[in-house]
C-alpha cells in the first residue's frame, strides 16, 4: 500500500472524470464526504432552475406547452433521462413526489392482500421512513402491523443474509419491499437473485434505490423488478426536497394506480374532463396531482452530467475511492479503534465506507470543525462518501491524514458524544 499523498495525485492525474469537479460548487476549504445525504450544487442544475424561472416569467400558463421544455411532459422526459441510470426502458420510469409518497402510491398499487396471503415481507435495517409507510399500508387495509409487517434481521446488525431473505418469502407473505442499498452499511443487496426467488413465489418485489441511483448500476427490467423509488437529492444532486422518481415495469401498464389523481391520466384525456380516469399506458399512471416543476427543474441539468459521464464510469470510479478510502484506513489507522463495517467485495459495496466506533458522534464533529464533512449514523457509525463526480483521491489522502491527527491528539474530546438535531 503506497500512503504517499503522490499516490493519490497520480490516481486523480489518471482519473477520467477528474473535469465534472468544476462543474460543482465546493464549499470553500471543505472536503465534503456527505454526498449521499445531501448531494451539492452544481452549475448546470443552478442554470435549469434559472431557466425554469425564466420560462414562468416569459409563458405564464403557456409554459405547460411552450417553451424549451414544455411543463406538461417534463415528468415523463425527466423519467427517461433517469433510465439508464437503474436500467430501465424510458417508459417504465417518471419524476413524480417524493420517496415516502411514491412508496405509499406503489404500496397502495401492488399490497393486494387476499385470502392467506396478507403480509408485507421487508427488513430490520431499513430506513425509519420505509417502514413508517408500510406499516400505515396495512393499517389502512385492516392489518395490524405487529404481526403483518415481517422485519428480516441481520446477523450483525449491519449487513442482511440473501438467505435469510428468501427463507422469509412465505406463503403468507403479499409483497416484499427491500432497499437496494443499505443506507448504514452500504451493502448493495442481490437484487436479482431476490427478485427471482420473489417470483417462484408469485410474490411482487419493490426496491428503494435512494442510496444506489447514480452511484450503483441497476438492470432492473431485465431483473423482471416490479417497481422501484428513489429521491433526487443523494448521488443525483438535484437539491434539497428535489422530486422523486419511481419505475413500475413495463408488464404492469394499464392499470389503474392505487392512488389516483387526474396526473395519473393519459396525456391526450387528462384535459377532456372525465370523472372516469384513463390512466397513462406507461409509468406516468402512478403520478397523482399537478408536478413540482420548480423542485424538478435542477434534475434536467443534473442529469445531463450523469448521461455524459456514464453510470458504468461512475460506478468503476466510486469503487476506486472507497477502495483506496478503506486501503489508507487499515494502514494509517490501526490501533484507534475503528471497524470497517461495510461489506468489502465489489459486488456488495455500494457507494460509501461505513466505519464503527465508540465515539463516532464526536469524532464527526471534530472532523467537521476541521473541514471535513462525513455524516454521523446513531449509535456509533460514520459514513464517509467519496462521490465519483466531484470528489478526488486527494480529498480522501487529506481526510485520513485529517483523521489521523485528531485520533493521535484526541481532539474528538472537546467535542459530546451526542448526535445534534441533524445527523
Ligand atoms: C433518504 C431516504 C428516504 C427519504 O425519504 P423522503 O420521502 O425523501 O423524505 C427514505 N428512504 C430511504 C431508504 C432513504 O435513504
Amino acid at each position: 500500500m503506497n500512503t504517499e499523498k503522490a499516490y493519490a495525485a497520480n490516481l486523480d492525474q489518471q482519473d477520467k472524470l477528474a473535469k465534472f469537479r468544476d462543474e460543482f460548487y465546493i464549499p470553500h476549504d471543505t472536503i465534503y464526504l456527505d454526498g449521499n445525504s445531501l448531494g451539492l450544487l452544481s452549475k448546470r442544475a443552478e442554470q435549469a432552475i434559472e431557466d425554469m424561472v425564466k420560462s414562468w416569467k416569459q409563458y405564464a400558463i403557456d409554459g405547460w406547452t411552450e417553451g424549451d421544455e414544455p411543463w406538461y411532459y417534463l415528468s415523463e422526459k425527466l423519467g427517461a433521462m433517469s433510465a439508464p441510470l437503474i436500467g430501465a426502458e424510458a417508459k417504465e420510469v417518471v419524476v413524480t413526489g417524493s420517496t415516502t409518497t411514491n412508496l405509499h402510491q406503489l404500496s397502495a398499487s401492488f399490497y393486494k392482500p387476499g385470502g392467506t396471503r396478507t403480509k408485507i415481507l421487508a427488513d430490520a435495517l431499513n430506513f425509519p421512513s420505509d417502514i413508517y409507510a408500510l406499516k400505515s399500508q396495512l393499517q389502512l387495509k385492516g392489518y395490524d402491523p405487529d404481526d403483518h409487517l415481517i422485519q428480516v434481521e441481520s446477523k450483525d446488525g449491519n449487513i442482511l443474509d440473501t438467505r435469510d431473505i428468501v427463507s422469509a418469502m412465505t406463503d403468507d407473505v403479499a409483497l416484499i419491499v427491500l432497499p437496494a442499498v443499505l443506507y448504514r452499511s452500504g451493502q448493495v443487496l442481490d437484487m436479482k437473485t431476490l427478485t427471482h426467488e420473489a417470483h417462484k413465489r408469485g410474490i411482487p418485489i419493490g426496491f428503494d434505490l435512494c442510496h444506489s441511483i447514480g452511484s450503483v448500476p441497476h438492470q432492473l427490467s431485465d431483473w423482471g423488478v416490479d417497481f422501484a423509488l428513489w429521491c433526487t437529492y443523494k448521488h443525483l444532486n438535484a437539491g434539497p426536497g428535489s422530486v422523486a422518481g419511481l419505475y413500475v415495469n413495463r408488464k404492469h401498464f394499464g392499470h389503474e394506480p392505487g392512488l389516483a389523481g387526474w396526473f395519473s391520466s393519459s396525456k391526450e384525456k387528462q384535459f377532456d374532463m372525465e370523472h372516469t380516469l384513463t390512466p397513462a399506458q406507461n409509468a406516468g399512471a402512478y403520478q397523482i396531482g399537478t408536478p413540482h416543476l420548480l423542485s424538478a427543474a435542477p434534475l434536467l441539468g443534473s442529469l445531463e452530467m450523469f448521461t455524459k459521464a456514464g453510470i458504468a464510469n461512475i460506478r468503476q470510479k466510486s469503487l476506486l475511492l472507497t477502495h483506496y478510502l478503506m486501503e489508507l484506513i487499515e494502514s494509517e489507522l490501526t490501533g484507534y479503534g475503528f471497524t470497517i463495517a461495510n461489506p468489502k467485495s465489489e459486488t456488495e459495496r455500494g457507494g460509501h465506507v461505513f466505519l464503527e466506533h465508540p465515539d463516532a458522534a464526536r469524532i464527526c464533529k471534530a472532523l467537521k470543525a476541521d473541514g471535513v464533512i462525513p455524516d454521523f449514523r446513531k449509535p456509533n457509525g460514520i459514513r464517509l462518501a467519496p462521490v465519483a463526480l466531484y470528489n478526488t483521491f486527494t480529498d480522501v489522502w487529506e481526510t485520513i491524514q485529517i483523521l489521523k491527527t485528531i485520533m493521535d491528539e484526541e481532539r474528538y474530546k472537546y467535542f459530546e458524544n451526542e448526535r445534534g438535531i441533524i445527523a
